[in-house]
Order: structure tokens, then C-alpha cells, then sequence
């Protein structure tokens, strides 16, 4: 059984639309794939249909947009309420601070020279409400500035490169919280992924592990070189928490994520969804 825990349609900064990423998913051969995108659970409804229609099961998932101490920080959902109000309102609140901060961006990007407008950004953006600095990346490709999205992210995006503006995200306690409300399952993404170490040592995966729930952490991950994912791996053994492997897929967007490069236990996987089964019920029983 293979199992992808983690990619992106171009409902966020993804390429592929739902349906084509699980068309993509089953030609890669994968049994189970989570979509999640970044701060919006539009794309989930036509990729479980694309899944029932192609015999590959869709997992409904979300990447969420934390931060800790001013680093970003992502956490990926599981099984979530999209309807759950606060939730819904948080993520909102995010979106609009992602689309906020794209005038600053531009701003910025004039200065250095590389000048392209808002509505170039907005034709990338296209059909999802979750505006990216991928995006951005791609409306430098079509001004002929750059030559794909790492050169605009090495050059002018990167955080707190010469590009970068700062956005609303909530903290990462309070996502933890906030998902586990919704009834689903918290993963933090490719915690020591891109100096992110620092940000997350392994005293605040313990306490986020004993004090607020925290499920699991992403270690297969193509941000974590061979020894970061040993010594991720030790620690989940360590706090008892799950250990996930994924690709984060974003289509023609990044590359070295083909689908299915990293995968999950499918032993993990059915914790995941006993976990989410006990959430619904716990939710009902207590009226929620
Ligand atoms: P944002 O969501 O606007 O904060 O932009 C961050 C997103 O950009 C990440 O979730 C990645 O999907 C993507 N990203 C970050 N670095 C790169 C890179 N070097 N090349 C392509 N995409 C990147
Ligand atoms: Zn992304
Ligand atoms: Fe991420
Ligand atoms: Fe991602």
C-alpha cells in the first residue's frame, strides 16, 4: 500500500487541479493520497470525486499557516471540519493577510528592478482564494525576470529575503488547538526543514506532544537530509508520536516532489483515521 500524505493543487500554489493530481496519483501508483493545500479546503470536494471515480482514496487535508516567535511554521490537518466556525474564521483571517501583503511584495520587487503588476499576479493566482508568493514566483517567470520559482524564491522571495513581506499567521499552540476543535488530526509538516531547527527544538515537540495532543510529525521529507529524518525519527519513537512521509507535490511547481517520493506507514495511516473515528465521537457525545 502506498500512502502520500501531503500535496498541493492549483486550488493553493500548486499546478495540477484536483482531479488531475489524483489522476497523477493513481499513475504513480499510489493507493491513498492527502490533498492540502495551503489555507483552504476548496479543492477536497472534487478530489474525493476524482478518487472514487479512479479507485484511489482521497485523504481530506489542509496545510495550515502557524508561526512560532515570527518563523513560519506549517501544519498539516487531517479529517478537519472544514465547517467548524473558528476554523473557518482563522482561515480567513489568513487567506486576506496572504493577499494582503501581495502590494508590499510588488512594491519591493519595483525597487529591485524586476516590476510586474498585480494583475499579472492575479492571472497566476487563477482559480484559488490563497494567493502565494508562488505565485508571485510565476508572474516573475512570465515578465522574463527569473527562470522558474527557485531562482525568484534564491533571488527575491525567500523569507526575509529583499522581497519578502511578513503576513498574519496564527500561533502554532493555537493551531494544534484549533484543529484538534474541528476534530481533526495535527501533523506539523517538515518541522526541520530550511533551518527550522531552531524554531522547533525538541522540548517544544514534547510539550506540544503532552500538553495540547499534538499527532504527529512529518520526518520523510525532501527538506530533511538522511540524518535529520533519523534523528526525527528517534524523537517520534521517543514522544510517541506518528511519524508521516509525504512528497509535498506542487505539480510542475517544485521539483525533486514527485508523488509518492516519500510515503507513510499504512500502519500510521490507520491510526490516523482510528484517531479521527474517536474525535467524531467524542465531538457527538459531548454536543459539539
Ligand atoms: P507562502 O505560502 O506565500 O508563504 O509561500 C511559501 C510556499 O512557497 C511554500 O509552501 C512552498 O510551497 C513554496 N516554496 C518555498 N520555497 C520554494 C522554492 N525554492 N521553490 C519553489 N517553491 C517554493
Ligand atoms: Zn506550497
Ligand atoms: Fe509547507
Ligand atoms: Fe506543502
Amino acid at each position: 500500500m502506498r500512502i502520500d500524505l501531503h500535496t498541493h493543487s492549483s486550488i493553493s500554489d500548486g499546478t495540477d487541479t484536483p482531479a488531475e493530481l489524483v489522476e497523477h496519483a493513481a499513475r504513480a501508483g499510489l493507493d491513498v493520497v492527502a490533498l492540502s493545500d495551503h489555507d483552504t479546503f476548496d479543492g477536497l470536494d472534487d478530489a474525493v470525486a476524482a478518487g472514487e471515480r479512479l479507485g484511489v482514496e482521497v485523504v481530506r487535508g489542509l496545510e495550515l499557516s502557524c508561526a512560532r516567535q515570527g518563523d513560519s511554521v506549517h501544519l498539516l490537518a487531517y479529517g478537519a471540519d472544514p465547517t467548524s466556525p473558528a476554523l473557518a474564521e482563522e482561515l480567513a483571517r489568513v487567506r486576506d493577510g496572504r493577499q494582503g501583503r501581495v502590494a508590499g511584495v510588488l512594491a519591493k520587487l519595483a525597487a529591485l528592478g524586476v516590476p510586474v503588476s498585480e494583475e499579472a499576479v492575479m492571472r497566476q493566482v487563477g482559480d484559488s482564494p490563497s494567493v502565494g508568493r508562488p505565485h508571485i514566483a510565476d508572474a516573475l517567470i512570465e515578465a522574463g525576470h527569473v527562470k522558474d520559482r527557485t531562482e525568484a524564491f534564491d533571488r527575491y522571495l525567500f523569507d526575509g529575503g529583499p522581497a519578502h513581506v511578513a503576513r498574519y499567521a496564527l500561533d502554532l499552540v493555537d493551531g494544534v488547538d484549533l484543529v484538534h476543535a474541528a476534530g481533526g488530526v495535527a501533523v506539523i509538516a517538515h518541522p526541520w526543514g530550511r533551518g527550522r531547527e531552531k524554531t522547533l527544538p525538541p522540548e517544544l515537540l514534547a510539550a506540544l506532544a503532552a500538553e495540547h495532543g499534538l499527532d504527529g510529525i512529518e520526518v520523510d521529507h525532501q527538506d530533511h537530509d538522511r540524518d535529520t529524518r533519523r534523528r526525527l525519527r528517534k524523537l517520534t519513537s521517543r514522544l510517541g508520536l506518528l511519524a508521516t512521509g509525504s512528497s509535498d507535490y506542487h505539480g510542475t511547481g517544485k521539483t525533486d516532489h514527485d508523488l509518492g517520493c516519500n510515503t507513510t506507514d499504512p500502519d500510521v495511516l490507520a491510526e490516523i483515521q482510528a484517531r479521527l473515528v474517536r474525535n467524531q465521537l467524542s465531538q457527538r457525545a459531548t454536543g459539539v
